[in-house]
């Protein structure tokens, strides 16, 4: 077949979007973080990543300014040859002190921290093993890795167990696993983890994208909220989330932060995070070890809507945390209820299989520590309304 036959022939996309249930690439015209405004509508936004509300607050916003003043706009270049600032030294240190590990490293994306440090580790001959329902980056930082990958079934110990006995005795294990899950905001059962990756001699690594600013003390963690820290030897964590910003991070022992900081491709050969970025990171750091008040408001707004909507009949899975699945199962009544909240006023995200396994769509709900009051109650009544007319509840 011609190369470009796939793409003429391509039309699910467009389709959906003439009939008026394409919600992908929305494009806001304001956020002002609880509410955004498209085509002029404003609609309460229940379906960013924005935990903590910092992406507004006045410290991470001036520190931004401050520093796009002093730095320019751009790094121009890559960590290893001239996009090094003294800044990203800076919020390295700070990260590796606030997680309580020995080093941290800084890449310019969450995707690329994965994805390079996992295909520097996983050498041919090594295996990674990882949970059915880890981010996408992880499996991709997997398929470029030289090892082997195995998958277990999700927050499975049995299943975990049999992929570790599966490796040989001699050979470099890495499991790999989210603290929390992007889609049911669940927390993984680490202190059943750390045990078995011990008997079978695997280093562990915890994705902490949605983890970091929400869990444990002052944020640190899913490793710090169970105790745990000294038993994960690898924290990942992005920016694009509770730290109002861009880019994201490992943090371990030196030498192996030394390790990937000379073989991670992702990091070598990509430019830095900008001043502007790091500088948001290092306010946002700030904030969050000096007002834990703000990591419990968001979990406290969470736990009550998780409430309101199991009050409703909704089904909510087993998200602990500031992400709330809303378990519709059928794909088309999933988008029916998103384009009825959507047109009420209220932003969520539609996740259907793959993303999802079949019949398990869903409606990705996700708080900040500064939805008000009048949202949570306004959202709660909307969904009342929806989800009658529609037939989810
Ligand atoms: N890991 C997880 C669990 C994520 O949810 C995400 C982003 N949604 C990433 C990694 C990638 O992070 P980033 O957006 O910083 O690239």
């Amino acid at each position: 077949m011609e190369l470009f036959e796939k793409c003429y022939s391509f039309t699910r996309a467009r389709e959906a979007m003439k009939t008026g249930y394409y919600p992908y690439f929305i494009p806001l015209s304001d956020t002002e973080g609880t509410e955004v405004t498209i085509d002029g509508r404003q609609l309460i936004m229940i379906g960013s990543n924005n935990y903590l509300g910092l992406t507004t607050h006045p410290k991470v916003r001036e520190a931004a300014i401050e520093a796009v003043q002093q730095y320019g706009t751009s790094c121009t270049g890559s960590r290893f040859l001239n996009g090094t600032l003294r800044l990203h030294n800076q919020l390295e240190e700070e990260l590796a002190d606030f997680v309580g590990k020995e080093a941290a490293l800084v890449f310019s994306t969450g995707y690329q921290v994965n994805v390079g440090t996992i295909s520097a580790l996983v050498g041919r001959g090594d295996a990674v093993i990882t949970d059915k329902e880890d981010h996408a980056s992880i499996i991709d930082g997997c398929q470029m890795a030289l090892g082997e990958m195995s998958r277990f079934r999700h927050s499975d110990m049995d299943s975990l167990e049999r992929a570790l006995s599966r490796c040989k005795p001699d050979q470099g294990k890495l499991v790999v696993i989210d603290g929390v899950y992007s889609m049911g905001g669940d927390i993984a059962p680490l202190p059943d983890i750390v045990p078995l990756c011990k008997k079978y001699d695997a280093r562990l690594m915890v994705d902490d994208a949605h983890s970091v600013g929400v869990l444990g003390d002052c944020g640190r963690g899913t490793a710090n909220y169970y105790g745990l820290t000294d038993d994960v030897d690898l924290i990942m964590g992005t920016f694009s989330k509770s730290f109002a910003s861009l880019g994201g991070f490992i943090a371990g022992d030196e030498a192996v932060i030394h390790y990937i900081q000379h073989h991670a491709r992702s990091l070598i050969f990509s430019a830095s995070m900008p001043a502007a970025n790091v500088a948001a990171c290092l306010a946002a750091l700030d904030i969050m070890r000096s007002d834990p008040s703000l990591s419990q408001r968001v979990c406290d707004v969470a736990a009550r809507m998780r409430e309101g909507y199991q009050a409703l009949g909704y089904d909510t899975g087993a998200s602990e945390t500031p992400v709330v699945p809303i378990i519709i199962g059928d794909d088309d009544k999933t988008f029916m209820m998103w384009r009825a909240l959507f047109d009420a006023g209220v932003y969520t995200n539609p996740i259907i299989p793959p993303a999802v396994p079949p019949s398990k769509s869903l409606l990705r709900t996700s708080y900040m520590a500064t939805h008000t009051d009048e949202q949570m109650e306004r959202v709660l009544t909307l969904f009342e309304q929806v989800g009658k007319q529609v037939g989810a509840i």
